[in-house]
């Protein structure tokens, strides 16, 4: 399947759609534009809202020229977030959507690897296309396929003897494919929803432009086509700036040659451990910041006396504190903001598969380097216990000889023949709050065991320095047992 990028659907006016429903829709506009234009003139019209909206959906020419004075001149972005629009992207490798999704101000459902297994469908990258490489390229890639295939099917029985038939087959079949993707290539083909303001998608347009990889590029412009007709005047400036074109590469070329005499650092994790991890730096002293941020919110003091105040306190007092906050927290409730004054960062190095996880957090800082070859591969346990590890082996350094190919003919595409498996390393920044909620979702025992091991190793890092404030973090699934646990140490 190549490419393909159709609107799905995208807000508009209930009442002019009410208008077209009872026929009575001659001359009023179903775009969204109209709600963009009428709610950037509330501010300064003294009429009520829906008046305001019932003149920009009668006149929607004007509605463009309002937006674009209003939006563009005089710089009022923001306005063109009242328009959205919900995007199928089909046909797109894996290795795009990690471009796509590096964007944080949208939404994003993926069909997952997990529940779907891959019939071999992958994106032949433009870079390589009709180069002495195609041949190499898509034998390489059906060697894959195949052994994924292969893999699939001898992870399901391995697990139908281990569940003796207490698990459906339906499962079996899950787990399965989570660890027989493993070996698939980067350049297979995934499909999503997405839904994205005109703010966030002008953006991500102009951004793709400027993308090294022709598959991005083409994606930047099948978004703009895909909207372009009815959203003209909020999106506009979709061409990528110097700015974009040039200062990734320049930064790049400076920070190379800066480097180039030094030793490149050693990976975080051993030859065959999972994943490297490294708490590289947190807010000091953490558990008193959460709390001062506590006593701020709840009390009528000033931040220094409310500091003065932690500093005589007492741990046990603390704890209390805190024990007010988890008493009546179910699996469902988020930590109060006081946790957003602690930040943690991390630096990881981890498999592909256990990125293309971790990206989906959006309440994050998440900065990667590119696919590194020197960091080795994550290999399954499972793939060991069905004795397939060799072959896996194999099949993931064949995938390397090839990388070192093609990234002599183009750099950029090389990662496309790289596997799930392969890993790179990033640095990952998240507040308090935020890694409670991803504790939640990632450390349950219903998370991917890749991510859930390196979420799991995270929150014992932070519980090191933080064990009050990060008692409460942990799976959906533990939220009991954390209760238990918080009583007993307060008794
Ligand atoms: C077991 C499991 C299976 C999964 N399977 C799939 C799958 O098959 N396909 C797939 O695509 N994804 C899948 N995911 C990923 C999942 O859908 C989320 O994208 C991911 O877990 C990020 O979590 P989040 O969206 O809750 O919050 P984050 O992005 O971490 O944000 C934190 C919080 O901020 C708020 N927030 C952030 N952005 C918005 C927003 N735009 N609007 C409103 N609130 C916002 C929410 O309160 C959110 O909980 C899976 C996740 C898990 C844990």
């Amino acid at each position: 399947m190549s490419l393909q990028v159709i609107l799905a659907g995208h807000n508009l006016d209930r009442q002019a759609l009410e208008a077209h429903l009872a026929g009575q829709g001659e001359g009023l506009s179903l775009s969204p534009e109209t709600l963009s234009a009428a709610y950037a003139r509330i501010s300064r019209d003294p009429r009520a809202v829906p008046e305001i909206r019932e003149d920009a959906r009668r006149e929607v020419e004007k509605s463009r020229r309002s937006n674009r004075a209003i939006i563009f001149d005089m710089g009022h972005s923001s306005v063109a977030e009242h328009a959205t629009f919900n995007l199928d992207v089909l046909g797109l490798s894996r290795l795009a959507v990690e471009s796509l999704e590096h964007h944080r101000l949208a939404s994003y459902t993926e069909k997952s690897q997990r529940y779907i297994r891959l019939e071999g469908e992958y994106v032949v990258p433009e870079e390589i296309r009709g180069t002495e490489l195609e041949p190499a390229f898509r034998q390489r890639v059906e060697a894959l396929a195949a052994f994924y295939g292969e893999l699939a099917q001898a992870l399901t029985a391995q697990a139908e003897r281990e569940a003796e038939g207490k698990t459906r087959r339906r499962e079996l079949e899950s787990r399965a494919n989570e660890d027989a993707r493993y070996i698939l290539p980067l350049c297979a083909q995934a499909q999503l929803g997405m839904t994205v303001n005109a703010r966030s998608l002008e953006l991500m347009i102009a951004r793709a432009g400027a993308h090294p990889l022709a598959e991005v590029r083409a994606l930047g412009q099948a978004l703009f086509a895909a909207v372009s007709e009815i959203a003209s005047s909020v999106i506009r400036y979709t061409e990528p700036s110097a700015y974009f074109l040039e200062t990734p590469k320049a930064l790049g070329q400076f920070v190379q040659a800066w480097q180039a005499d030094d030793l490149h650092s050693a990976p975080l994790a051993a030859d065959g451990e999972p994943f490297g991890l490294a708490l590289i730096e947190h807010s000091p002293e953490p558990d008193q910041k959460v709390a001062e941020a506590l006593l701020f919110a709840h009390g009528r003091n000033n931040w220094q006396s409310n500091l003065e105040g932690i500093k005589k306190t007492k741990s046990q007092q603390l704890q209390a504190l805190f024990a007010q906050v988890y008493e009546h927290m179910k699996l469902w409730d988020t930590l109060p903001r006081a946790w957003e004054t602690v930040h943690f960062t991390f630096e990881l190095e981890l498999s592909a598969a256990a990125f293309g996880q971790l990206k989906r957090h959006r309440m994050a800082s998440l900065m990667s380097q590119p696919y590194d070859l020197s960091l080795g591969h994550t290999l399954p346990d499972s793939v060991r216990r069905v004795g397939l590890k060799d072959r896996f082996v194999e099949e993931a350094n064949a995938c390397e000889v090839l990388y070192a190919r093609i990234a002599e003919h183009s750099p950029a595409a090389a990662p496309y023949i790289l596997t799930n498996a392969h890993r790179r390393r990033v640095r990952f920044e998240l507040n308090g709050r935020a890694l409670g909620h991803f504790s939640r979702l990632r450390c349950d025992a219903e998370a991917q065991w890749d991510i859930r091991d390196i979420a799991s190793a995270m929150v014992a890092e932070v519980q090191k320095v933080m064990p009050l404030a990060g008692a409460f973090y942990g799976g959906k699934d533990c939220v009991e047992d954390l209760h238990t646990q918080v009583r007993r140490k307060a008794d």
